[in-house]
């Protein structure tokens, strides 16, 4: 996400306000001490409906509200409202292709030391037009970070707070630095716990494998998605169970997921080509079940589909 397109207005200090308007002090505890929750949250335009399908909203909503209790976080806004401002964000914005909203809660009071209780919290969003976020076509080339993911009880990666993208930013920046794309990330015992923004599964004999929730990791939406559809729709067993790093040399099949990253295949994991070297047939297939999902193309699945009216 180098280069954004950016909306016209975002949501800030109880109000849409013009993206210029809308700016935090250098002062503000968030800025100091990373101390702010985030969601990333994709919109798709549907041509048949000639409207924006926001994907899994409440889902997301949902987390974000959870994860205040661990910051010891209070807004006004109520989840009902955050739905209806993230829908207000994209009509306001007038977007009539894929967006990408960020909603975040962040400590917003100017006030010095590191504590979490008793620090005044405030809601904003913000809101840009976004394809692809990585290749999702041809298969990506990643390598095993040298850097570890964050424990849980240090700082705990499914909060999903601003600090903890230290640990993703240093991951990708390792893997870009070396002419990868993207980096797996191991956790301290050396098991595996997901991409820099993005979950990961591992196809092996006709079982699809993901680390499970309580591995260091954030538990994203788009994985649940994955994991019931692959379950619902090709009738695979998912298997969520710790991952040694080298099952990833002999796996069938890699693949991402993720609000930015969607289903996107791996190719290669430290130069060892997994399968043949291009996208196998199961991440295709669940890749292309998502895309249909995501466009509210698929009855079944409407329900995830928040549109924008
Ligand atoms: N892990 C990390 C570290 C992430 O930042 C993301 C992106 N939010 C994911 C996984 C995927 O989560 P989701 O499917 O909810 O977007």
């Amino acid at each position: 996400m180098a280069k954004m397109d950016v909306g016209r207005f975002a949501y800030f200090d109880g109000d849409f306000r013009p993206i210029e308007d809308a700016k935090v002090s250098i002062l503000t505890h968030a800025f100091n001490y990373g101390t702010a929750l985030f969601e990333g949250i994709r919109g798709y335009y549907s041509a048949a409906e000639d409207k924006v399908l926001i994907f899994r909203l409440k889902e997301h909503i949902d987390r974000i509200t959870r994860n205040c209790s661990i910051m010891c976080m209070e807004i006004k806004e109520t989840p009902a409202d955050i739905e209806r401002i993230c829908c207000e964000l994209v009509k306001r914005n007038g977007f009539k292709e894929d967006v990408y909203l960020r909603p975040i809660i962040y400590k917003s009071e100017h006030s010095l030391g590191p504590k979490l209780k008793g620090i005044e919290s405030k809601f904003c969003c913000w809101n840009i037009k976004l394809g692809d976020y990585v290749n999702v076509e041809t298969g990506l080339d990643v390598c095993v970070s040298s850097w570890r993911r964050v424990s849980d009880n240090a700082i705990p990666a499914r909060a999903k707070t601003t600090g903890s993208y230290v640990n993703s930013a240093l991951a990708r920046s390792e893997a870009e630095l070396a002419g990868f794309d993207e980096s797996i990330v191991l956790r301290e015992d050396g098991t595996v716990s997901e991409g820099s923004a993005m979950n990961i599964f591992i196809v092996k004999d006709g079982k699809l494998i993901t680390p499970p929730e309580n591995g260091d990791l954030l538990v994203g939406i788009t994985r649940n998605s994955v994991i019931e559809l692959a379950g619902e729709e090709l009738g695979m067993l998912v298997v969520e169970r710790p991952i040694a790093r080298t099952e990833l040399y002999v796996c069938d099949e890699l693949f991402f997921t993720g609000t930015g990253a969607q289903v996107a295949p791996v190719r290669s994991v430290d130069r060892r080509l997994i399968g043949n070297g291009k996208p196998g047939p199961v991440s295709k297939k669940l890749q292309d079940i998502y895309f249909e999902v995501v466009q509210g193309k698929t009855a079944k699945y409407h329900r995830w589909c928040t549109p924008v009216e």
